[in-house]
């Protein structure tokens, strides 16, 4: 029986530290799903569909990976997909309340899948969506942070005129 995990997440845009999280996550498992979700109530800056191709770009030539979107319940989509894990990365004390909570009420929803919390390099503790973000549009560079076609996307949209609709 081959064991697959679910690794779930905005990724708006997928950073080093997810990458890294991936890598942790392909060594105990036979198959990672990394599955985006859409979160259109964030107002993600990428929209799903270009959420999915950086995913594809980033992670092509890594074994053993599915690249999905979903949305509703994590449970219920992991149940589906036949997951038996879920990964999640755990960057600082900060993460922890919010994902101690999210794990123990997965949980309850269903029992059979189990949340594993993976540690990224050191260097990648203090590295997220928002601030890459945050530093790109304000012109900063993020070479350091992110695959380079990532890199390219933020730089695009941060030269796109801002509109407030
Ligand atoms: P979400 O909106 O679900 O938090 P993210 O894309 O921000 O989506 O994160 C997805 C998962 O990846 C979360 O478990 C988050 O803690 C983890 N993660 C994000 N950045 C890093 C990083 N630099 N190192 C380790 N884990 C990370």
């Amino acid at each position: 029986m081959s064991h697959l995990a679910i690794y779930p997440g905005s990724f708006d845009p997928p950073t080093n530290g997810h990458l890294d999280v991936v890598d942790r996550a392909l060594n105990l498992f036979d198959g990672v799903i990394v599955a985006v979700a859409s979160n259109e109530a964030k107002h993600p800056l990428f929209s799903t569909e270009e959420r999915l191709g950086l995913l594809h770009t980033v992670l092509q030539g890594r074994p053993r990976i599915r690249i999905t979107a979903f949305d509703g319940l994590l449970v219920d989509f992991a149940r589906q997909q036949g997951a038996s894990a879920v990964i999640r990365g755990l960057r600082a004390v900060s993460d922890f309340e919010f994902e101690f909570q999210m794990a123990l009420m997965n949980r309850k929803l269903e029992p059979d899948i189990e949340t594993i919390f993976l540690m990224p390099k050191e260097e990648y503790t203090y590295l997220s969506s928002r601030i890459i973000k945050e530093i790109a549009r304000l012109g900063g560079a993020i070479g350091a942070f992110v695959p380079p076609c990532v890199a390219d996307a933020l730089r695009s949209k941060s030269s796109q005129p801002v509109t407030n609709a």
